[in-house]
């Protein structure tokens, strides 16, 4: 006899675990981090110490050697508790390109200390100001000179870099004109971030919509070392896609967790909130966008299963992760469009959390990669349309 397994409840004794982390950080405690717009260090440190943040870990280096599937529930559990699992996900993400393509030492170096909680990899630099989304054609060079790499250019958008000791960066290695397809002659680097403000890196906020700590970075001939380097000079974009891949599969458990705190919020106001002698969630007109919500939020959540299977399996799960992350930030916003809609004037009071979480869940639509580009990305990698950018 087939079982089958509620998809929002999967993997249950994850979830016991992170929802009574996360009932000791109830939504005040997010609410006053988002107005103080400060970083949830308590929250984070209470992840850290509880091994969560090195779930992903191998245990021969002191992790719990979980997979992306349980990485995942612990983002979207957090999302669904109120909190915003963007202060921290980075870590979840950056691991894998560590894992799958760093050399053992680097491992043996870096990923015993990351899962003691005594350093984090919570940044990924990728996005320049002049190229966005049009990758291959970053600016920032990397050029070897003896046992180092002198990294010039600018980045922009990166995230949680003043609460991290370690970035990935790309960088472009080999100049444009001497490689045959752009994606080559990019390579990835480990960087300390502490000895890299010191010597030709510098940060500066940019104060956004969310409470997201993200920067500009400015490098001025910082002198990386060879052994930094992870994996094979020339082939970083496609270690990077590794990172992008998790990246987008776990935003997608994000937003499902956005979508069914959002939908269960929304419905337990309707049915109290009583305008013209009944509960405003009797009247059609409310009903369904909430339902029409909660039916895409639970569509969504099949697609991020099928890409954390693909993405643990190591299959190319390039299609599934972006369909999840298009399916559950779309499902994710029209969610938090009903909570805001139907709590009237009461979704703009901060108390509510709903402004917040609205803000927070919106991002999605645009990062890490926005809507437009994986349609792009659908028609021409799976319906074999013509490129057209
Ligand atoms: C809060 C925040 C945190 C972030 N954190 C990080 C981080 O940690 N590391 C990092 O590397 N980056 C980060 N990013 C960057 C993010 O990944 C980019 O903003 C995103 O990929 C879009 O790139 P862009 O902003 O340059 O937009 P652009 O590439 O300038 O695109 C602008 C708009 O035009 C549309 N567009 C562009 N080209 C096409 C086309 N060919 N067809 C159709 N539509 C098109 C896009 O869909 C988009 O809506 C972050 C961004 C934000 C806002």
């Amino acid at each position: 006899m087939t079982t089958f397994t509620d998809p929002k409840e999967a993997y249950p004794d994850i979830r016991e675990g992170v929802r009574a982390l996360c009932a000791g950080f109830p939504p005040e405690y997010h609410r006053k981090v988002d107005e103080a717009r400060a970083y949830p260090e308590e929250f984070v440190d209470a992840l850290t110490k509880e091994g969560w943040m090195a779930a992903l870990i191998p245990e021969d280096y002191g992790g719990s050697g979980l997979g992306l599937a349980e990485a995942s529930v612990i983002m979207e559990e957090i999302n669904r508790a109120g909190g915003n699992s963007g202060a921290c996900h980075g870590q979840m993400y950056n691991m894998n390109t560590l894992i799958r393509h760093g050399s053992e030492e680097q491992r043996r170096t870096y990923l015993p200390k990351i899962a003691a909680g005594e350093l984090r990899l919570q940044s990924m630099a990728v996005t320049e100001p002049t190229t966005g989304t049009d990758t291959t054609n970053l600016k920032t060079t990397a050029v070897r000179k003896g046992d180092r790499y002198v990294v010039n250019g600018q980045k922009v958008w990166i995230s949680r870099v003043q609460h991290s000791d370690l970035m990935i960066l790309l960088a472009r290695t080999t100049p444009v004109d001497q490689v045959r397809k752009r994606s080559q002659g990019l390579s990835i680097f480990l960087v300390d971030v502490h000895e890299a403000v010191k010597k030709g890196m510098e940060v500066r906020p940019i104060l956004n919509m969310v409470n997201h700590e993200t920067n500009e970075l400015f490098f001025d001939d910082l002198e990386i070392p060879t052994e930094n380097m992870i994996g094979e000079e020339g082939h970083g974009f496609k270690y990077i896609l590794t990172g992008l891949n998790a990246e987008r599969t776990l935003i997608a458990a994000e937003c499902i967790g956005d979508g069914y705190w959002f939908t269960d919020k929304i419905v337990e106001y309707a049915k109290e909130r009583t305008v013209f002698g009944r509960p405003i969630g009797q009247n059609q007109g409310v009903q369904f966008p909430i339902a029409e919500a909660y039916v895409e939020v639970e569509a969504a959540n099949l697609m991020r299963w099928q890409a954390c299977r693909r993405f643990d399996a190591g299959l190319d799960c390039g299609a599934e992760a972006n369909m999840a992350k298009y399916l559950a930030a779309k499902a994710s916003w029209e969610a938090a469009n009903a909570c805001l809609q139907f709590h009237g004037g009461f979704g703009f009071a901060c108390d509510y959390d709903v402004e917040r979480k609205f803000r927070e869940t919106r991002l999605y639509q645009v990062a890490p990669i926005s809507t437009n580009l994986i349609l792009s990305y659908v028609a021409e990698h799976i319906l074999g349309l013509p490129r057209s950018y």
